[in-house]
């Protein structure tokens, strides 16, 4: 296969989620940090074949989507239509502008996406109008008629449909805009109807749907599962000398001396950054905001700590706590802790509670006990996902 197929995704959310409860649809509930939409969005965003992702919304839900969802260029929104049908045309048509050759279309309630299930289906299209995974049943499987059992039927000869679906584009599109029956509850159906031939590959358990509120449990549970702690250690120290006043862990306090230092000298801010660098293997403050610069000169050490944060949100992952001492006889820091907390957690983009900081003096011994200096220790543990 050659790389100038084009691939476009089509994630659809534009249901209503209403079996789950709660105040928002499903696909926007939180299962860590994120919700089931913005998994699959990120997912297709960085699989390198698909060029463009369609996200099917729904009309009262564009601002909830913008808000829960993170997205670059290569995601652009689409609205829903009356149901599931409408919604997935209206994305085939936006697509028919510039014809993809492939479409991969998936429920924004799925979000275990698995790389090489998607290669798999991709690979089989040039053969096939349309892929889709399917799960065999383990389960005995009895036809019904009303309360009674009618009879065993042969479980080999069924599968369960899950998504994500792969289609050549224009079979697809055909098949949305001849049909005529609004009862289909996935997409190859109407290749189906068509007489076209779908074939089926391994589907994976743990693509389930985000339905109730016990598969809701469960994805937390599995992206938990999924993800491992790590921990960043960070320390700096500052000299005092001449000048009013001084900025630690954010907070301007009054005293009758400063910390000197290339930026605000905020020393506690300092070893806060060398530690969430550190959990994620970034190196340190000085390979990135480097002392010899002058764009650094007497600026707020807010800039870095941001920095640091926003790396930790590009490798997706979350901040689980920071504490910080602080080292010094003076200035007292018990008046300030409340505050320091509250704007160091800001800086996090955590709760307070999961913010500690502390002081404590070296009684008098070496240069911190002498007052020539303050010293600050930082310790955050981070959760990562296993890539
Ligand atoms: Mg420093």
């Amino acid at each position: 296969m050659t790389f100038d197929i084009k691939i476009a995704a089509v994630i659809v959310g534009a249901g209503s989620g209403t079996r789950l409860g709660g105040n928002i649809p499903k696909q926007y509930q939180l299962i860590d940090h994120e919700c089931s939409f913005a998994k699959c969005i990120r997912f297709f965003e960085n699989f390198p074949k698909v060029s463009k992702v369609l996200a099917v919304v729904a009309n009262k839900h564009e601002t909830l989507f913008r808000e829960k969802c993170t997205f670059s260029s290569t995601t652009e929104i689409v609205l829903g239509g009356a149901d599931r049908i409408s919604s997935v045309k209206n994305a085939l048509v936006k697509l028919s502008a510039d014809e993809p050759d492939f479409v991969i279309i998936h429920d924004a309630a799925r979000p275990f996406l698995k790389e090489e299930l998607v290669d798999t289906i991709i690979s089989k299209l040039s053969s096939y109008e349309g892929v889709i995974p399917i799960l065999k049943i383990s389960d005995t499987v009895k036809r019904l008629d009303g309360p009674h059992v009618e009879k065993t039927v042969d479980r080999s000869l069924y599968g369960r449909a899950q998504t994500p679906q792969g289609f050549k584009f224009s079979s697809i599109f055909k098949a949305y805009k001849t049909c005529k029956e609004r009862n289909q509850t996935d997409d190859s159906g109407f290749l189906e109807n068509m007489g076209l031939t779908v074939l089926h590959v391994s589907g994976n358990e743990d693509l389930f749907k985000i339905t109730y509120e016990k598969d809701m449990e469960k994805a937390r549970l599995m992206t938990a599962a999924l993800s491992k702690t790590r921990v960043g250690i960070g320390y700096d120290v500052h000299q005092l000398g001449e000048g009013a006043g001084l900025v630690l862990c954010g907070i301007q306090i009054p005293f009758n001396k400063s910390l000197i230092g290339h930026s605000d000298a905020d020393v506690a801010l300092h070893a806060l950054t060398d530690a969430l660098l550190g959990a994620i293997g970034m190196g340190d403050i000085g390979d990135h905001f480097p002392p010899t610069k002058e764009e650094w000169s007497g600026k707020s050490s807010s800039t870095f700590i941001e920095f640091a944060v926003d790396a930790i949100k590009q490798k997706n992952a979350k901040i689980i706590n920071a504490d910080l001492t602080l080292i010094c006889e003076k200035p007292k820091i018990s008046p300030f802790k409340e505050q320091m907390v509250k704007r160091v957690a800001d800086l996090l983009q955590v709760e307070p509670c999961q913010v500690n900081v502390k002081a404590t003096t070296t009684e008098g011994l070496g240069s911190i006990g002498r007052k020539e200096g303050i010293a600050a220790n930082a310790i955050v543990s981070v959760e990562i996902p296993i890539s």
